[in-house]
């Protein structure tokens, strides 16, 4: 079992980020404040790619039962997340989501980014 986030995820999450905060910016100068809805749009189309591409790779590791599993894309959306410290002092990123094997809930750590 693997449960680190390479420093390349790490970019590559980055990298996207920074596109689609940059097109907001430039959509905004280009469509503000008349085309205010395409603007909008952008945004919540950008927010549901990235959901979408981020619920596709990311695995997730039961502590509880050791069940791997991947959860819908608009969990991904409303789920808290964010990143914790192994017994090694590795970082590794959670999810509070429910194991679909034991039904507990649990901050899971992300196994897989591929
Ligand atoms: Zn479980």
């Amino acid at each position: 079992m693997k449960i680190e986030t390479t420093k390349e995820d790490w970019k590559k999450t980055i990298i996207y980020l920074i596109i689609y905060l940059s097109s907001i910016v430039i959509a905004a100068i280009l469509l503000l404040p008349i085309y205010w809805y395409i603007w909008v749009l952008i945004i919540v189309s950008g927010m549901i790619i990235l959901a979408f591409w981020h619920a596709q790779k990311a695995h997730y590791h039961c502590t509880n039962c050791g069940n791997e599993f991947q959860v819908s894309i608009l969990t991904d959306l409303i789920s808290p997340q964010g990143l914790g410290r192994d017994n090694s002092g590795k970082t590794y990123g959670w999810k509070y989501v429910k194991c679909p094997s034991c039904g507990k809930r649990m901050k899971a750590p992300i196994t897989q980014m591929k």
